[in-house]
């Protein structure tokens, strides 16, 4: 499959056509952005990492019944996957508190969730993605009820299946964020990416971060970090 014109250059990948109008490729790039596009660096090695992990992790949710639009992997940082409307949400998925939800709401970063907890952003860079609840997402039309139910469904069908995957490999899954597309019949897939650029993995034994906290919070080492994730993912 060719790569044709190019339809959009977001912060960490590329958006091209192909010949066939239901399916684009995606490329990944190096680049990596943080608070808010305040902070801008690359990551070397960063968008073969994110790709190969986000395919191989969407191919396992795919064949638990997760439907996703990944399609096949073209090179190193080239997947075809299958063109979507994206849903203007960002789903994100909490198991401990980290990140916003600990400067938000005052929960040491660390705490155990005393249950899984789902959160809505709207997907607007003009706006920060600002956290919604659901009822603003019917208000805005930005999805219907039953669009808002399966993604929570398969979010945290998302989350039990990648955590216990995790764990295998001695990796805390501490929270993430998911985007879900309609295909042109109106069905719900998973698109987007699952990678340390948008999850927070933490070691099982040390408590490391192996995530992009690591460059958002200025720690370094966040080349060799994602690096370690694919090794224990991908052998
Ligand atoms: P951002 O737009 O936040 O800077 P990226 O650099 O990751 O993010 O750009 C990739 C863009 O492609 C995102 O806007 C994402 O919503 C969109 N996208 C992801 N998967 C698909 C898909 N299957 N079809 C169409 N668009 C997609
Ligand atoms: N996240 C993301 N993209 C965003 C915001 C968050 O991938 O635009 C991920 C982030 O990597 C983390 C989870 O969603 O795994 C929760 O992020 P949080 O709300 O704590 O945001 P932070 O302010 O820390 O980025």
């Amino acid at each position: 499959m060719e790569k044709l014109q190019q339809l959009y250059e977001g912060k960490a990948k590329k958006v091209f056509a192909t010949s066939d109008p239901e399916l684009v490729i995606v490329d990944y790039k190096d680049d990596a952005t943080a608070g808010d596009g305040a902070k801008k660096g690359t990551i070397r090695g960063k968008g073969v990492v994110n790709n190969k992990l986000s395919n191989a992790l969407m191919q396992k949710l795919e064949k638990q019944g997760v439907p996703t639009h990944f399609v096949q992997e073209l090179s190193d940082r080239e997947t075809l996957v299958k063109k979507v409307e994206i849903v203007p949400l960002e789903v994100i998925i909490r198991n401990v508190a980290a990140g916003s939800f600990t400067k938000r709401l005052g929960v040491p970063e660390g705490t155990v969730l005393k249950c899984t907890t789902l959160e809505f952003s709207y997907k607007n860079d003009e706006l920060h993605d600002p956290l919604i609840n659901h009822y603003h997402a019917l208000a805005m039309g930005l999805a219907t009820q039953e669009e808002i139910d399966t993604i929570s469904r398969y979010a945290f069908q998302v989350n039990e299946l990648l955590k216990s995957i995790l764990l295998e490999v001695g990796i805390r899954l501490i929270d993430f964020k998911l985007e879900f597309g309609r295909l042109p019949d109106g069905t719900i897939v998973l698109a987007d990416e699952i990678s340390p650029d948008t999850c927070r993995f933490w070691d099982a034994k040390t408590g490391a971060h192996l995530d992009k906290d690591l460059f958002r919070r200025d720690l370094g080492g966040e080349e060799d970090a994602y690096q370690e994730v694919m090794k224990r993912l991908l052998g």
